[in-house]
Formats: C-alpha cells, sequence, structure tokens
C-alpha cells in the first residue's frame, strides 16, 4: 500500500499521522525541524507549543472544554498526551511542553508504520496528502500552494477585527441598516454622539498595545493599507470618521437624523449568531480590547468570541476550497489541517488533524471520507471553515457562537452551554457508534 505523506509535525500533523497509522495505514510524517526552523519554533519535538503551555478551559461547559471532551471520545493521541503531562494551571489544561513534546516525538518515531523524516518539502507530492504544515508555513512550500489554489486564496498576514456574540449585542441602541438603504438592510450600527466618540478617541490612543515579534513588524511593513484602529485614531481627531466610523448614508431611526460617527458590525455565519466590528483590526492587548470597545453603545455588555489580532499567519481562504471532510473542492486526495485552513489554537489544530487524518486513511482504505455532526463544537468549527462567507473570510477560534442553536431560549449562559455540551457529547457517541465501530471495540478493551 502506497504511504500517505503527511507534511508538519505540529499540533495537526501529529494527530493525522497517528490517526492514519492506528487505521493500519502506512504515513510518512515530514517535519522540517532541526534542518529548518520557523521563526517561532525552537525545538525539534514534535508538536511543539510555540507561545502559551496551555491548551484552553478544562471545563466541558466552554468551547476549549468541550473541544477536550470530543477529542478523547475520538482517542487523540494530543489530548491524550496533554493529560498525561498536565500541570496546575487554575481551570485550564495546561502541559509541561518539554515532556509533552519529548513524549510524542517518541511515541510517534515508535509506531510502526509511522516513517518519521526530518526534511522540509517544497512541494505538493502526488497520492494522498495531509497538509499541515501551520501558520509558518516554509516559503516554497508556501509558493507552491499558491500555485495549486490561484494567489489570492493563500493569505500571509491575519488583520482579524473582534467578533461579537449577537445575542450579547444591545438592539434598543443598535440599529439594522445598510448605508444609503442598499439593498436588504444588512449591518447592525452602534451609533454615537460627538462626546462619545472623543472620549472612545482617547481611549484608543490611551490603551496598550502588544509587542510585535521581529518578523512580524517585518510582514506588517506591506499592510499600510491595513491600519489597527488605534493608528487611526492617533492619526487626527476625525480620521476614523472618515474611515470605518463614518456616519453617512446612515440614520438613527430613534432620532431619524444622522448620528456624529456610526461603528458597523457586519454578519459573519450564516445562522447571524456572529458579527464582525467592521474595520477593527488591532494591536491592542486582548484585557485593553475588552475595556475600550464596550465603550461603544450598544456593546456594554458585549461577548467577544474573538478578539481582534494583527500577526504573520498563512492560511487558506477555506471557504472557497475545502469541504467539510477537510478535503480539497480540486483535488480530493489532497486534505489540510491546522491553522493552515483558518481554525484557531493548538486543540483545533489537532481536531483537524483528527479529521483529516481520519479521512486520509479512509481514502485509502477505500471507504467514504466522514463528516462530523454539526452539533458537535469539531463538526461546527468544520462546518464554518466550509461556508463561511469567502470575501472576508478570517480565521476562526472554537466559540458557541458557530454551534446550531437549541431551538429553545435559555437565559442562564452556564444551563445554555451545559445543554450545548450535553447535546454535542450524545450526538458523537452516536455517530461514533455508526462510523467508527472499531473505537468502540478499543473502548471496550480498555
Ligand atoms: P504548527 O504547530 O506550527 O505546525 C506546523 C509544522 O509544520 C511545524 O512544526 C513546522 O516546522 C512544519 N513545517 C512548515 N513548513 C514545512 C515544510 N515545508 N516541510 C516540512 N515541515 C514544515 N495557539 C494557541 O493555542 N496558543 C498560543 O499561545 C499560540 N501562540 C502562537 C504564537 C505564534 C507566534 C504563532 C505563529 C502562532 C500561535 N498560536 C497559538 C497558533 C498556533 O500556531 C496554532 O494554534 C497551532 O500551533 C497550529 O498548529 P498547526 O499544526 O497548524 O501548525
Amino acid at each position: 500500500q502506497q504511504p500517505i505523506q503527511v507534511i508538519g509535525g505540529g499540533l495537526a500533523g501529529t494527530e493525522a499521522a497517528w490517526q492514519i497509522a492506528q487505521a493500519g495505514v502506512p504515513v510518512i510524517l515530514h517535519e522540517m525541524r532541526p534542518k529548518r526552523f520557523s521563526p517561532a519554533h525552537h525545538t525539534e519535538n514534535l508538536a511543539e507549543l510555540v507561545c502559551s503551555n496551555s491548551f484552553g478551559a478544562m471545563a466541558s461547559d466552554r468551547a476549549a472544554g468541550l473541544l477536550h471532551a470530543e477529542l478523547r471520545q475520538l482517542g487523540s493521541i494530543v489530548i491524550s498526551k496533554a493529560d498525561e503531562h498536565a500541570v496546575p494551571a487554575g481551570g485550564a489544561l495546561a502541559v509541561d511542553r518539554g515532556q509533552f513534546g519529548e513524549d510524542l516525538t517518541k511515541t510517534l518515531a515508535n509506531h510502526p508504520l509511522i516513517d518519521f523524516r526530518r526534511g522540509e518539502v517544497t512541494a505538493i507530492p502526488e497520492g494522498i496528502v495531509v497538509l499541515a504544515s501551520g501558520p509558518l508555513t516554509s516559503p516554497d512550500l508556501a509558493a507552491d500552494l499558491q500555485r495549486f489554489t490561484g494567489m489570492e486564496y493563500l493569505n500571509f498576514f491575519d488583520a482579524a477585527s473582534p467578533i461579537i456574540a449577537g445575542d450579547s449585542i444591545n438592539k434598543d441602541i443598535v440599529f439594522m441598516a445598510s448605508r444609503y438603504d442598499k439593498g436588504e438592510a444588512a449591518y447592525l450600527n452602534c451609533p454615537m454622539n460627538k462626546e462619545q466618540y472623543l472620549q472612545f478617541r482617547e481611549a484608543l490612543c490611551q490603551a496598550e498595545q502588544t509587542e510585535l515579534k521581529d518578523f512580524e513588524r517585518e510582514t506588517a511593513k506591506f499592510f499600510e493599507a491595513c491600519l489597527p484602529i488605534e493608528e487611526m485614531a492617533k492619526r487626527g481627531e476625525d480620521t476614523m470618521r472618515y474611515g470605518p466610523l463614518k456616519p453617512v448614508g446612515l440614520s438613527d431611526p430613534r432620532t431619524g437624523e444622522r448620528n456624529y460617527a456610526v461603528i458597523q458590525l457586519r454578519q459573519e455565519d450564516k445562522a447571524g449568531q456572529l458579527w464582525n466590528m467592521v474595520g477593527f483590526q488591532t494591536n491592542l492587548r486582548w484585557g485593553e480590547q475588552k475595556r475600550v470597545f464596550q465603550m461603544i453603545p450598544g456593546l456594554e455588555t458585549a461577548e467577544f468570541v474573538r478578539l481582534g489580532v494583527m500577526h504573520r499567519n498563512t492560511f487558506l481562504n477555506a471557504p472557497q476550497l475545502m469541504l467539510a471532510t477537510l478535503q480539497f473542492k480540486q483535488r480530493p486526495t489532497l486534505l489540510a489541517a491546522g491553522q493552515l485552513i483558518g481554525t484557531e489554537g493548538y486543540t483545533a489544530a489537532s481536531a483537524g488533524g483528527w479529521l483529516a487524518g481520519t479521512n486520509a486513511a479512509r481514502l485509502a482504505l477505500g471507504k467514504e471520507p466522514l463528516i462530523l455532526p454539526v452539533t458537535t463544537m469539531m463538526g461546527a468549527l468544520f462546518e464554518f471553515i466550509r461556508s463561511a462567507a469567502p470575501k472576508h473570510f478570517q480565521p476562526m477560534a472554537p466559540n458557541f457562537g458557530i454551534v446550531p442553536d437549541l431551538g429553545v431560549k435559555i437565559k442562564s449562559k452556564p444551563e445554555k452551554y451545559g445543554r450545548y455540551r450535553d447535546r454535542s457529547l450524545a450526538d458523537l457517541a452516536t455517530w461514533k457508534r455508526e462510523n467508527l465501530p472499531i473505537l468502540i471495540e478499543e473502548d471496550n478493551h480498555r
């Protein structure tokens, strides 16, 4: 049997290679380190955690914790090693990163069906392949990927605005309209008077920014056209009012008049549960973003499902290119996972690795690739990746805003998230019985 090739031994590639080998299919895992290092990696270990040592909140009624629970049900190697090497971290699943990476490296290298090769891959190979080269994919491979997808479908920089949960927006203040009433009313508009605008601008100018890394500063130079909102505020009192906060073409239904400034929120998902702050790419610290953006009328109790970032990040326009099975539409034998497909964070990358690896092995065995139930956090994430609007696609972290509604109104957040958790784990158990009887057998032997 021809081995499957996995490119990149990060979070996604490590999980993918393990799932392929566990399905009885030979796999070649290519990792360029230590021959070549990305600007953020420093060790030879598989699944190196480049920054924080945390996989996020542990409780299964939190988005990250639910993803951990789903991955445990599915036999993820990354989460099982994270559990084994966990260190105390309050409510988070954090690990001893050295032990975690060394153990995974040894475990994979010792698997009889994994051929672990140290070296850079510079072009997408033939055959069944899983691409998992991450946010800092080496330049030659990125160029080949760009040739394959078309120039405009691979991004090198992530300048993402915050995203807000729709049900946390105060609809008594914010109004729905499109500028000049063009087309259907499509934007939520947060109105500001002069005093509110000046206070907001002052807070933006004073707020603390994150430090860009050297390699990010280099990349940021190319993005003069995409100024952070705080930079715009500093350039002049009215600069934002001629940019993303322009009030023209909108009148406030409460007064029938034009506001002094307006912040627009654009719908991010089909269900209208997520709203993106238009033009609010920012380098402010996360705590500062919450504090300052909650000054905006209507957003006083806003729940941010994603905060703004501006950093180097190689990612594909997944909604244009991918299926929810994590196969490319134009070449179904090519799959991808991790930061490259626009999921954010270590746990989401491992989840993508699980699905891409499982489906790559199924293709090799002549079986149909699988789609996860959308009521699970994993399924919801890959459905978002497939169905988000391609024009404004930005990477997404796991969050409850992307999960289909429960269909009943529940006020208490802990109760609501607990219900999401129960539904997800029950649906995943049924799905597993129907699609992966082999995993059920392994569970019975444990
Ligand atoms: P990676 O884990 O980066 O794995 C990709 C692997 O592919 C790497 O080992 C790389 O060496 C290898 N590779 C690249 N090109 C080639 C090639 N041509 N041939 C062979 N191998 C190749 N997420 C968090 O959850 N928490 C954080 O604190 C956090 N901090 C971050 C800080 C920085 C600076 C960056 C860039 C990202 C950060 N992220 C963080 C996001 C993080 O990168 C992802 O969560 C996760 O590592 C993505 O997993 P991945 O498998 O897609 O990529």
